[in-house]
């Protein structure tokens, strides 16, 4: 069976690593000259809404997925007749407008931080009036990594927040002073299966994904990052791997976003899981059962963004991967894993990893 796979970055590479391991092919379509994924299967290189090239993807392969969500939905549903799509394209839809994702939440009474919508200067005082401060102005559609965003903490930033995003769509929400942030990956097949993983820590910087580690152990939360995804999958008819991403705010979740698609806060599910969320996806998509989504033992990860230091490959403990791309500040290059038994010692073994690789500068850093 092949797999057309939209998107060939990281996601798309370890989606193609998961995929030989399983016995399928992949192809994929991309833009770039050469995307991470280069080497898992013949990559069609055109822009991701060209009619031409989404019909060659369809005509080559059984079923078509992405690794990011945005994938202009209109382009998608012209050879959705053709060769089913999945995640479906409703998911989607939702996912790409962060107006469209909330009421979704509050239709399936998943709790969210207050918000308003901000369709001219005006409703930003509106906002802060309803909401109090601080908030954070988010455009509606292409926001990732924190950027398309703006935290107001006083008034007299209106001005400056509606000159730097106003020609966008935009919403308003209340700043949440959260404990943690957390994320739940799930997991639906074409028969209606599911698998959740074990509920995730993740701390972000500047905007980006740092860390990651499973699982959190608090079985309320969990419980209740669960039973949010279920309502999710079952809603959206749901097929393939889900990421829900929720700041934890006087002991309950607060909802964020959620993405339609394989997670950067779930690759510690390749060396830290039963099943890697890679796997299942595709497991998912192709109508397969997904297998278990146990955590083994205590995992953790940490991105490497803007280099890959050489210590980072002289590891004694800790997966390096390398996606290879070419390196940019604020980009993300490769993670390493770690998995130990006990949460203490993999807490341990990540802060060493990332004393040892934040030192970059130094020649020969000392290696943990
Ligand atoms: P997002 O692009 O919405 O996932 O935002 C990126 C990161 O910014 C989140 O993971 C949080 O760390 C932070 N953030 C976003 N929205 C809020 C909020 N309403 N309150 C507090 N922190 C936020």
């Amino acid at each position: 069976m092949r797999i057309g796979i939209i998107g060939a970055g990281q996601l798309g590479q370890m989606l193609g690593f998961a995929a030989a391991e399983i016995g399928l092919d992949c192809e994929f379509l991309d833009p770039s000259d050469s995307p991470p994924a280069v080497d898992c299967g013949h990559v069609i290189r055109a822009p991701f809404d060209s009619h031409t090239a989404l019909e060659t993807l369809a005509a080559n392969c059984d079923i078509i997925t992405y690794e990011f969500e945005n994938v202009p939905v209109e382009a998608l549903s012209a050879i959705g007749g053709r060769v089913p799509i999945y995640p479906p394209t409703d998911a989607l839809r939702h996912a790409q407008d962060r107006l469209a994702e909330k009421r979704l939440f509050e239709s399936l009474d998943i709790p969210l931080p207050g918000y308003a919508v901000v369709d001219c200067r005006d409703d930003i005082d509106e906002a802060i009036d309803a909401l109090g401060l601080p908030i954070v102005i988010k455009t509606r559609r292409f926001g990732y990594d924190g950027k398309g965003q703006f935290v107001l903490r006083d008034a007299s930033q209106a001005d400056e927040a509606w000159h730097a995003l106003g020609d966008s769509a935009l919403i308003a929400e209340q700043w949440v002073p959260f404990e943690f942030e957390v994320s739940v990956i799930g997991v639906r097949s074409t028969a209606g299966e599911v698998g959740v993983y074990p509920l995730t820590r993740n701390e972000h910087r500047d905007g980006i994904l740092h860390t990651s580690c499973a699982p959190v152990e608090a079985p309320e939360l969990a419980a209740l990052g669960g039973s949010y995804m279920q309502r999710l999958l079952g809603h959206l008819d749901y097929v393939g791997v889900l990421a829900l991403e929720l700041f934890v705010a006087d002991g309950k979740l607060l909802a964020n976003e959620f993405a339609p698609r394989v997670h950067n806060s779930g690759h510690w599910t390749i060396e830290g899981a039963e099943t890697s969320q890679f796997v299942n996806h595709l497991l998912a998509v192709c109508g397969r059962q997904p297998g278990p989504t146990a955590v083994r033992g205590h995992a953790g990860m940490l991105n490497l963004i803007g280099e890959i230091p050489t210590a980072a490959r002289e590891l004694q403990h800790g997966e390096l991967h390398d996606y290879g791309k070419t390196a940019r500040p604020g980009r993300k290059l490769g993670h390493v894993t770690v998995v130990a038994d006990t949460a203490r010692e993999r807490d341990r073994l990540l802060a060493v990893i990332e004393q040892c690789v934040t030192q970059s500068t130094r020649p020969h850093g000392t290696v943990p």
